[in-house]
């Protein structure tokens, strides 16, 4: 254990509702890894609680971190071991959720960090599970279809023979690297293993519509960030604060936004048709713009899966070695990777508001500074959280085995159309739209975004009247607090066994 994390998991929250914080845990004197800054912004936020000190170092510690290694036949007939991990953070509901990454930086801690989140994630957005990750220490990009097919059937059965996968025990869904092919195989690999077994697609989410996934997953995340975005810039009293010029909506607000990968594309996708402008996209071999037109992210998507990167598209100015942490916009959207706004850029930060995608982009002291500054920052336990969200929503419609609005479609438009002729009969002009809206009975898809957008604009107003308030300096302490609060209260409900 490192002297920093010594001082963070000894140190004591002050009692008492919203006291402030002891300056130890305020204070990040040296650049904190991922885990220990969750550990720092947990510990940070449990000064504002009244929640018992036993009670939080219960609730702080990762359950359950397993590692395990197996060979891989690659496709020219060489063996090669594969390293990979699943955390379980917290039991205290279940199953656990939490995605599983394909990355080079997947390491024990790092499992870890990530469940963490995904405890007061859940717990934020009031799904009931506890937190969990898995993670696979490879490039997925340096292995072929075939052999990711192995490692992902292997990790499978490698989770399902210790007991870490199951509908009603442990959920994984796709993160970093991996996407709805894998969670197609995952879900094949542990029917095969566990034949028979009833609601069996609920054992994983992010699946491909049509092998049991749900319309709307693959945007969710995205989405949900650009729902949080807005309520931002809806928000008055966030938008002064951040000291940004008056307005409300997306008009005239301008974005940087790194990785174009599912949570940034969708993200960029519905912040450019809401009348945002993406002026910058940072991706792997740099960063493309367009401070004149801004960049269109369809496009750019486009360009992107075609060629393998950004340089060469032909609307944007291409720069390799841009960060794009510093570039001049109003909101900038880390949406790749952990660690990538930290002490030693953070000061030179232009946007006035960050909204996280990604799990982990500030560190501790980025977050401190960032906060001194004024940088009104969305943080990932609320940005990114719409993702788990709808995986939840697809893990309901596994276990009822039947499509949301199913069963009401139909019967929802024979109403709105009966209601709109009455209307007509008696005079009452209706714009086109409105007619069509209610004429229109709610699909999957339409059903899937509406809870999102409920579950956020509920969220984030919470999370704003905290900071509103006074009582918290920034909306990540507001959401830790929120978070922490919920588990507190389902531990003490529960009580502790034996
Ligand atoms: P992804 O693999 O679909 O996309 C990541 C993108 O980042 C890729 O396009 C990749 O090329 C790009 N990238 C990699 N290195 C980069 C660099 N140095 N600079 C700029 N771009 C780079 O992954 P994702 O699912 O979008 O996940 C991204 C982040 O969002 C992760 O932190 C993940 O934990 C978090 N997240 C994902 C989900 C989800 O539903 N997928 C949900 C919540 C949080």
């Amino acid at each position: 254990m490192n002297a920093a994390r010594a001082i963070l998991r000894g140190a004591t929250p002050r009692r008492g509702l919203f006291a402030p914080p002891l300056r130890a845990l305020s204070a990040a004197p040296t650049e904190l890894s991922f885990l220990d800054s969750v550990f720092h912004f947990f510990n940070q936020a449990a000064g504002y609680t009244n929640v018992d000190r036993n009670l939080l170092d219960v609730i702080r510690e990762c359950s359950n971190t397993v590692q395990f290694k197996f060979p891989l036949r690659r496709d020219d007939g060489r063996i090669e071991v594969i390293t990979a991990y699943r955390a379980q953070h917290s039991t205290h509901f279940l199953p656990t959720k939490g995605g599983i990454r394909y990355a080079e930086t997947v390491d024990a801690e790092e499992v870890q960090a990530l469940a963490t989140l995904m405890t007061l994630k859940c717990a934020v957005a009031d799904v009931p599970y506890g937190g969990a990750k898995g993670g696979v220490c490879i490039n997925a990009r340096n292995y072929s279809p075939d052999e990711l097919q192995r490692i992902t059937r292997r990790y499978t059965h490698e989770l399902n023979k210790r007991g870490l996968i199951g509908v009603h025990l442990d959920v994984p869904a796709p993160d970093f690297g991996t996407g709805p092919r894998e969670m197609s195989w995952i879900h094949d690999t542990y029917s095969e293993l566990n034949p028979g077994e009833p609601q069996s697609l609920g054992c994983v989410t992010g699946k491909p519509v049509g092998q049991g996934g749900i319309r709307g997953r693959a945007s969710a995340t995205g989405l949900g960030l650009f729902y949080g975005v807005r309520c931002m810039l809806n928000n008055p009293y966030i938008v002064q604060r951040a000291g940004l010029p008056e307005g409300t909506g997306l008009n005239n607000r301008t974005f940087v936004v790194q990785g174009l990968g599912n949570v940034g594309y969708w993200a960029a996708h519905f912040i450019h048709q809401a009348g945002g402008k993406i002026v910058a996209v940072a991706e792997r071999d740099g960063v493309i713009s367009n401070y004149d037109t801004g960049i269109d992210p369809d496009a750019l998507r486009k360009h992107l899966v075609a060629s393998g990167g950004v340089s060469g598209f032909p609307d944007g100015d291409y720069e390799p070695h841009a960060d794009p942490a510093t570039m001049q916009c109003d909101v900038l959207v880390p949406a790749a990777l952990e660690g990538v706004i930290h002490q030693g850029n953070a000061r030179d930060v232009a946007a006035r508001m960050v909204a996280e995608g990604a799990n982990g982009p500030c560190t501790a002291g980025a977050d401190e500074i960032l906060t001194d500054n004024g940088v009104i920052v969305l943080p990932d336990l609320l940005a990114n959280a719409m993702g788990v969200t709808c995986s939840y929503v697809e893990w309901a419609k596994n276990l009822a085995g039947m499509r949301l609005g199913r069963l009401t479609r139909r019967h929802s438009e024979a109403q709105g159309t009966a209601l709109a002729r009455v209307m007509a009969e008696n005079g009452f002009d209706m714009e086109p739209e409105v007619r069509a809206l209610i004429q229109t009975g709610a699909d999957e898809e339409a059903h899937v975004r509406s809870g999102l957008e409920d579950t956020m604009i509920q969220c984030c107003d919470e999370v704003f009247d905290m900071l509103k308030s006074g009582k918290v300096p920034s909306l990540r302490v507001a959401a830790y607090v929120k978070g922490i609060e919920r588990v507190a209260e389902s531990y003490q409900r529960r009580g502790v066994w034996p």
